[in-house]
């Protein structure tokens, strides 16, 4: 995280703006190690990661405070104190041993499927693998849906350089960063998400340019400065919070997101009801739709999209808009929705911002249901 970066965020807490507090270790102009304050509290940064959940961020505050470098990045990975440096294997020569496991150099130098042998002890490892192969999967592109949107829209215009600012809200580590902001100059991109693990791996597999990372809770969203956020994805991420209303409330308040942004949902799938770890059941379109309905304000509708046929459309390079809309009366778990007050989705977008060989990867879909849900709403 660079200087010049901090002022671009606020605490999600007390909505003030963040300085630097201390910085510990820099990596040419980023704090790897430091720590931010606002009117609340201070927060530190790991690995260059802004880390925002309590209490735990006191604890690594201490850590830091005492130059403990490599037991605060082990406490964020694992979230297990069985690594503290006052167990017993630590002291005879186990701290030493994960601070060169754990440099980011060392890990991309062997490579991800090393990567995933090696942390599979500290996170399970199908979590892992899926977060690793998420490029095989088509709805993975959809992260490119809003971009391809503003690229129409740019067409018709001729200055393309304005800087944009664009929230990815559960990031995980395969996140297209790089081709997004090859695609269009003068993206700043905040990244969001609830696991340091992936917030560390992207960064060290799939880095982008200058992206801001930050570890926290969704449902606290407000962590970037008021009328800056001009683009908000959420792809495969809204059925894994905990509460999607308070979180649309948060995320649309006028008061805090630009009047021109879009925002981009995806990645609801039915099928996916999977072991209770994964903590992920479906989102029924009809919370969205209420939601929506009884806001507030000047009425602006989400357009709902059918998430499935999109993904395979937008793999295959080109949208026809009107084909992948649903209407109001399909009711289904699989959808994306679009939503801006004061924006138009236009007819047609096109994804070839993504190589022909990207998108000719991505084979899957969800199709293998584990388990089933069953609720009397559904
Ligand atoms: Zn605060």
């Amino acid at each position: 995280m660079q200087h010049k970066q901090v002022s671009l965020l606020q605490c999600p807490y007390c909505l003030k703006s963040f300085s630097v507090a201390e910085v510990w270790q820099k990596a040419g102009q980023d704090i790897r190690f430091g720590s931010l304050y606002c009117l609340c509290d201070e927060f530190p940064v790991i690995e260059g990661i802004l880390y925002l959940f309590k209490p735990t961020h006191r604890l690594l505050l201490d850590l830091l405070r005492a130059r403990k470098f490599t037991e605060a990045t082990l406490l964020c990975i694992s979230q297990k104190r069985l690594l503290r440096s006052n167990m017993p294997w630590m002291k005879f020569g186990g701290m030493k041993l994960m601070s060169w496991l754990l440099d980011p150099s060392f890990l991309k130098r062997i490579g991800q499927r090393d990567v995933i042998r090696l942390l599979s002890y500290l996170m399970p490892k199908h979590l892992l693998e899926y977060y690793f192969t998420r490029g095989k999967w088509k709805d993975s592109f959809l992260i490119g849906v809003p971009l391809a949107i503003l690229l129409e829209r740019e067409k018709k215009q001729k200055v393309t350089s304005k800087s944009l600012y664009w929230l990815d809200i559960g990031s995980g580590i395969v996140n297209y960063f790089a081709e997004i902001q090859a695609a269009r100059k003068n993206i700043q991109i905040i990244s969001l998400d609830a696991g340091f693990s992936n917030l560390f791996l992207s960064q060290i597999f799939y880095p982008g340019q200058d992206v801001v990372r930050i570890c926290g809770d969704a449902h606290f969203i407000q962590l970037v400065r008021p009328q800056t956020i001009d683009v908000v994805s959420v792809i495969d991420t809204l059925q894994c919070l905990s509460a999607p209303v308070p979180f649309l409330t948060e995320l649309l308040d006028p008061l805090w997101l630009k009047k021109d942004a879009q925002v981009f949902v995806s990645g609801l799938p039915e099928h996916l009801y999977l072991d209770r770890d994964w903590g992920i059941f479906p989102t029924p379109r009809s919370i969205i739709q209420q939601y929506f309905s009884l806001r507030g304000g000047k009425k602006v509708e989400p357009i709902f999209l059918n998430n499935e046929v999109l993904s395979a459309a937008f793999c295959e390079g080109t949208v026809e808009v009107k084909k992948v809309i649903l209407t109001t009366k399909q009711r289904t778990f699989r959808y994306s929705f679009w939503w801006s007050q004061t924006q138009r989705l236009p007819k047609q977008l096109s994804s070839m911002f993504f190589s022909q060989a990207q998108r000719e990867n991505a084979t899957l879909s969800w199709e293998t249901s584990q388990r089933k849900w069953t609720n009397r709403a559904y």
